[in-house]
């Protein structure tokens, strides 16, 4: 028998516990991958947020390599920072908005004049409520304090309030986290020359006595604090008075409910879903039963209401429990609410023109995806979330297969036929390592046709023999498929599975709700 050199040593096969490359980095679990650009790492800040941590860092530590990330970002190119912030915030891509915030404050704190001048003029588009603006002040305060652009900011984003807007803001959003407007209207001094703004700071502040000459709307606020439920329901039509204003004794009867509803935004609407079949305002075959079905599944609602994937998800696994977080509260789900939810997770996503390519999705489900929470989100692990991503993916398409991955490789039993609650349900599943090279090994030895591998992780693998970029240049090789692989990166980490290096290769943001188009973009050119 000869020597065994080649078992020791295979240019094409090299263990994932060691780098074939100078530009790869070590990974959390001790394998060898690659960095996200500061970029990505900013993208997958914004959108999947640190809060509730990661299996292998808790919160503190990760939103502080993060911020680390960006700051060096804002040393670099400030403006463009900001402009990203804008872009997904704006377009409602995140489905918390507080890292937007986060950064947008970061920008005050480390950025040159233009960066600041860019963060002044991004603040209402960022901070578009009331609570938005006190969760920016939070960060700012923690951060550096109350600067002069700051400030300056600060006072332009009440100045720029209709007075009907800056009504709606004192009166729904009136204090968060300690903070309320008394306090910042005190600091920030903005100035109007129209009396009804005018009336309106003073009123904010506490120095009204005098009613007479209060804004409508204002009156009504303060005259519903002690109706029954009946005028309630009546001050709320005539004034669309929103339900934070109300007292709570009020928010018992269905009838106070129904008039809340007749212009509920689509927000408070999905919030209240659990609350409304409680009181029996939706119940089954009701007439508001259908009128919220109906707005549920309106694509136009949901862009329109900036409705998110996760928040659409988080309330589907909630309403079809029949029971609140705290366990106090229960329901009986009704059916068709929680179908149309189902339905408006996947109208929640940028539409999206099917690709007909052949695509096999792989779901990391090894322990590390089953740690930490995406968006702070109670029970959504990435390896839920990366479920459901695939799911979307796979809704649009028809020629897929989903199959999970840990140190095995098997078929997954989840479906875009079945209902979101319950193929979350179905991703409950034991503990295992990682070895991301799988999707592509098993490809190969199945010798399965596949034009693009949709690898869903936190790239933190390292248990396999191969490296995933080798795995695949096998596949391409042997089976004379250019395949193409996605990451989708499902933690608020650096790394990533994806070569910068090989054009085939892409790395993407999970729940981001432009991932699909992206997507199928990428693996139709
Ligand atoms: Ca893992």
């Amino acid at each position: 028998m000869p020597q065994a050199f080649a078992k020791h040593f295979n240019p094409h096969q090299t263990p994932q516990s060691e780098p074939i490359r100078e530009d790869q980095v070590k990974n959390s679990a001790g394998g060898f991958v690659w960095s996200v650009d500061g970029w990505t790492r900013l993208d997958r800040f914004l959108i999947l947020g640190t809060e509730g941590g990661t299996y292998y860092a808790n919160e503190q530590k990760i939103t502080r390599e993060n911020a680390k990330s960006i700051v060096d970002l804002i040393k670099q190119d400030g403006e463009r920072v900001v402009a990203r912030v804008v872009e997904i915030s704006h377009a409602g891509r995140a489905y918390k908005n507080d890292a937007a915030l986060f950064v947008l404050a970061l920008c005050f704190a480390e950025g040159d004049t233009a960066t600041k001048s860019a963060a002044k003029d991004a603040l209402p588009k960022v901070a578009r409520i009331g609570t938005h603006l006190f969760t920016f002040l939070e960060y700012a305060n923690s951060l550096r304090g109350w600067g002069r652009g700051l400030k300056s900011a600060v006072t332009e984003w009440y100045e720029k309030q209709t007075a009907d807007r800056l009504a709606l803001q004192i009166t729904k959003y009136k204090e968060r986290n300690g903070w309320s407007h008394r306090d910042v209207l005190r600091l920030a001094h903005p100035k109007t020359k129209d009396a009804e703004k005018n009336w309106l700071y003073r009123f904010a502040v506490g120095k009204v006595t005098d009613f007479s000459e209060a804004p409508a709307f204002i009156a009504a606020c303060e005259s519903v604090k002690t109706a029954k439920a009946k005028d309630a329901a009546e001050y709320v039509r005539q004034y669309n008075l929103p339900r934070e204003v109300l007292p709570t004794e009020v928010l018992t009867d269905p009838l106070v409910w129904e008039a809340l509803l007749e212009k509920m935004p689509m927000t408070a609407m999905i919030r209240n879903l659990a609350t409304m079949t409680r009181i029996g305002t939706i119940k089954p075959m009701a007439k508001w039963t259908s009128e919220v079905v109906n707005r549920l599944v309106d694509k136009e609602r949901l862009t329109k209401g900036r409705i998110h994937p996760i928040q659409l998800l988080a309330a589907l696994i909630t309403y079809a429990s029949g029971q609140g977080a705290r366990g106090t509260n229960t329901w009986t789900p009704v059916q068709s609410i929680a179908d149309a939810l189902d339905k408006a997770f996947y109208l929640s996503f940028d539409a999206v023109q099917p690709t007909g390519k052949r695509i096999m999705l792989a779901v990391d489900v090894s322990g590390s995806m089953g740690g930490g929470t995406i968006c702070g989100v109670p029970g959504l692990t990435p390896r839920h979330g990366a479920a459901a991503m695939a799911l979307t993916i796979a809704n649009a398409e028809t020629n897929y297969a989903i199959y999970g991955f840990g140190t095995r490789f098997d078929a997954l039993n989840i479906s875009p036929r079945m209902r979101l609650d319950t193929a979350m349900k179905n991703m409950n599943l034991p503990f295992q390592g990682t070895d991301c090279a799988l999707p592509m090994l098993h490809a190969l030895k199945e010798k399965m046709e596949i034009d693009a591998f949709i690898v869903l992780t936190d790239s933190e693998t390292w248990a396999g023999h191969v490296h995933p970029k080798q795995a695949l240049d096998q596949y391409r090789a042997k089976l004379g498929i250019p395949a193409k692989l996605v990451v989708v990166g499902m933690v608020s980490n650096g790394f990533t599975i994806a070569d910068p290096n090989d054009r085939g290769m892409l790395d993407v943001v999970g729940m981001s709700t432009d991932v699909p188009t992206i997507v199928s973009d990428f693996i139709r050119e």
